[in-house]
């Protein structure tokens, strides 16, 4: 009978990168171990990783004949990124405020000239669903071809029922026509919009009493997020909306110490949030509390260059501290607009002292962890789901030392070609 299962080698790979090991987030010593196998492959069955090795050996299993093969000669061949902080859905870029900053206009002055969050809050509620959905399917499919695999996904440029609403149903309806995978992340609590400036006690109300208990109920969104920090969200608002989402069933992220110090990493740690987001002003204290705690630290250094800061987030404190620390875009029309998980990389090792196999653990299995998935994803072990990245080099550190430019020749998604470089 012929078998309905699909299955496909990736073998010759001059490294593979398993980051095999510990199910727990990495901290410390074990970022740096990747698990490398030299000439190594990789077998995947019906989307699921059967075996991996050196090629000699995996080659001889059962299936590895019949399998689709995919020739990794000369490549690095490892877990596909996981883009745990994006802002994916927008209408438009913001071009003005991007000159505007160049010239020396800080944040005020740019809200001032109807620049900031609350232009692209007009512009999501202006678009119409089908210009949201078909911009969200475009970018999905550019992170493919970095190598990126799964984003995680949030609203809050909506900021009102139906706006919020909408931006999720898009990110639910884009995955329909993209292999990439979406986490969806509620972030009604990005800023108080300007029709509720005077009242800011009802529109924490609004998240709390109607929107987050929706957003449950339909089950719209994994995670809630809220940003705390100077011109957004106090840590008590942050507490009451993160409480409610809790009781709602809904997993934690906060935007921590972005800006100001505000102690959202201490409260996210405490509430058991999967993840605290950029830490730029993490102190001692916080990164203890974080080391103690499973929750992710995840820094954004996309968002510091975009924003031509000379500050970064303090990876080696972190990182010496205990914290178990990701990486991700930020991608976002106002501070970060890339999608490149591997400039990412460059950035944290160029600008954050981390060491290129600390960057990857941070930028697979860790930000697996930041969003739950560290059991189906992340790493390439059996048992775990075929989400590998193929880069076209030939040794892992090339990939950050090469900056700005994309490595990746293939992105493969549950055991199936998801983007290749030789059929663009
Ligand atoms: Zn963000």
């Amino acid at each position: 009978m012929p078998s309905l299962s699909s299955t496909i080698l990736v073998a010759g790979a001059n490294q593979l990168l398993t980051l095999a090991g510990p199910s727990e987030p990495r901290r410390g010593a074990d970022l740096s171990r990747l698990g490398l196998i030299e000439d190594g492959a990789i077998l995947i069955r019906d989307g699921v990783v059967a075996a991996v090795g050196r090629t000699s050996d995996v080659r001889k299993l059962p299936g590895a004949r019949k399998a689709k093969q995919v020739d990794a000669t000369g490549k690095v061949v490892m877990p596909a990124f996981v883009d745990s902080h994006t802002h994916l859905v927008f209408a438009a870029s913001r071009l003005r405020d991007y000159e505007m900053r160049i010239a020396g206009a800080g944040y005020e002055q740019i809200a001032k000239a109807g620049g900031g969050i609350v232009s692209s809050v007009r512009a999501v509620r202006q678009a119409p669903r089908d210009e949201l959905l078909a911009r969200t399917i475009f970018f999905a499919q550019q992170a493919l071809s970095y190598g990126t695999a799964t984003l995680e996904v949030k609203s809050g440029y909506g900021l009102d029922g139906e706006s919020e609403i909408k931006l999720l149903e898009v990110i639910r309806d884009a995955s329909v026509f993209t292999r990439a995978e979406f986490a969806a992340t509620f972030l009604g609590a990005h800023v108080v919009p300007p029709e509720y400036r005077d009242r800011r006690g009802a529109y924490v109300r609004l998240l709390t009493r109607d929107l987050i208990p929706q957003v449950a109920r339909q089950n719209l969104a994994e995670f809630c997020d809220v940003f705390c920090d100077r011109g957004a969200f106090s840590l008590e608002e942050t507490a009451t909306i993160l409480r409610a989402a809790k009781r709602h069933g809904l997993k934690l992220k906060v935007h921590a110490e972005q800006l100001t110090r505000t102690g959202a990493t201490a409260l996210a740690a405490r509430l058991g949030a999967a993840s605290a987001d950029h830490c730029d002003h993490a102190n001692a204290a916080d990164i203890s509390g974080l080391a103690k705690s499973g929750t992710i630290a995840t820094l954004l250094p996309g968002a510091c260059f975009h924003l031509g800061l000379r500050e970064y987030p303090r990876a080696r404190q972190l990182i010496d501290g205990g914290a178990a620390v990701a990486l991700a875009t930020d991608f976002n029309p106002g501070t970060s607009p890339t999608l490149n998980m591997q400039m990412v990389l460059s950035l944290a090792c160029t600008q954050m002292s981390m060491s290129p196999a600390e960057a990857i653990s941070a930028a697979t299995f860790n930000a697996a962890h930041a969003l739950g998935r560290a059991g189906r994803i992340g790493s390439l072990e059996p048992g775990k789901q075929g989400d590998v990245a193929i880069l076209d080099c030939e040794d892992y550190r090339e990939i950050p030392y090469y900056f700005g430019m994309n490595h990746c020749w293939m992105t493969i998604k549950k055991g199936k070609i998801a983007w290749w470089r030789e059929k663009e």
